[in-house]
């Protein structure tokens, strides 16, 4: 029995990495990724040193070659979806540099077009497919949040008024399971509902000073379901919530360059990312103090990461040369939290 246990806690963080494909106009160049192996490892070449030394392999949980449909990387994270419906807490992540892919493999490159849509959508869809199949025995009721942390500033995406109301977050005290109690909470009966809601949020995102791309790229979007379950006979109610979310870029910015807003919004990056990483390394080697104060993201996510929760993180690569260093630091972090 204590056996299976550590190995149900052991199989709660899960890293999957992503590789997006070069675009037509880079078609001339060769791949930094040299070689996906079948179990999981993903071989790096430094277009700088050819041989031997120029590589380094790294291994995840699964790795998706820049040919991969959004059907198939959907069908490994549906088990997770179906813990949410038994009760459990899910985090699933997109992390990587601006234009790796973390928005494709979340929201789908186009809201409109079905089918390719990712994992959020997927996701709610199944959601409401299981709800649908267990209506004989519990009635289930599904809500959504949507926010955004930019510079350690919490913000709803799902005011229809488009409102920057500031959200602040309230670990200690429970309002019906919800750490950010204010944030707008809305009911969704069915996928056509859940598209509505993802078109207000991606409106509501672009508002501000900078453009969409911008933006999204320096901010955090989490988009949570939450889910409750009442078994009709016994009545007993059980409780899940889904945090998905779509990071903000993780390069590097280079402090002799960047200045004033640009350089304010690349402290709070690294600092809120270095967090999440530290979190998740310090839950994967079972450390007995998990600092989750030392950011909003981290705050927000505080029940959902740990404990009896499940997380997956899909990492994401973007395989051109440019992109060398950028590829190495996001696999490294990677590394850390598999
Ligand atoms: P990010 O959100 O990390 O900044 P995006 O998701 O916006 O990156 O992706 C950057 C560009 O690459 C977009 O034009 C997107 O459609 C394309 N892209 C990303 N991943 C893939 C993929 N797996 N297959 C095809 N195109 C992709
Ligand atoms: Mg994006």
């Amino acid at each position: 029995k204590l056996y299976n246990q550590v190995q149900d806690l052991r199989g709660s963080i899960r890293v999957y990495c992503r590789v997006k494909p070069l675009t037509k106009s880079q078609s001339d160049q060769r791949s930094t990724v040299d070689h996906i192996g079948e179990n999981g490892e993903i071989m790096i070449m430094n277009p700088q040193k050819e041989g031997k030394d120029g590589r380094k392999i790294f291994s995840f949980n699964k790795i998706f070659g820049p040919n991969i449909s959004q059907s198939e990387v959907y069908v490994d994270t549906q088990p997770l979806i179906r813990s949410v419906m038994d009760g459990y807490n899910v985090c699933i992540f997109a992390y990587g540099q601006t234009g790796s892919g973390k928005t494709y493999t979340m929201s789908g490159p186009d809201i409109t077009a079905e089918e390719t849509l990712g994992v959020n959508y997927r996701s709610l869809n199944d959601l409401f497919d299981i709800s649908q199949n267990r209506s004989d025995t519990t009635a289930y009721d599904v809500k959504v949040q949507m926010i955004e942390i930019y510079n350690e500033q919490v913000r709803d995406l799902l005011m229809a008024d488009g409102a920057n109301k500031r959200l602040e977050i309230r670990n200690n005290s429970h309002v019906n399971g919800l750490n950010i109690p204010d944030a707008n909470l809305v009911p969704v009966k069915c996928t056509k509902d859940v598209l509505d809601l993802m078109k207000l949020g991606h409106r509501n995102r672009a508002v501000g000073a900078t453009a969409l791309n911008e933006r999204s790229s320096r901010s955090h979007s989490v988009l949570t379901v939450h889910v409750q379950g009442k078994e009709i006979i016994s009545g007993s109610t059980l409780r899940g919530c889904l945090h998905l979310v779509d990071l903000a870029g993780s390069e590097r910015v280079d402090k002799s360059e960047a200045a004033g807003e640009r350089l304010t919004e690349a402290k709070h990056i690294n600092k809120s990312l270095s967090a999440l990483g530290d979190v998740i390394a310090a839950l994967a080697q079972k450390s007995s103090h998990v600092p989750y104060r030392n950011s909003k993201l981290t705050q927000v996510l505080q029940d959902a990461l740990g404990g009896q929760a499940k997380t997956l993180m899909f990492v994401h690569v973007n395989p051109e040369a440019d992109s060398f260093g950028e590829t190495i630091s996001t696999l490294k972090f990677a590394e850390r939290v598999a």
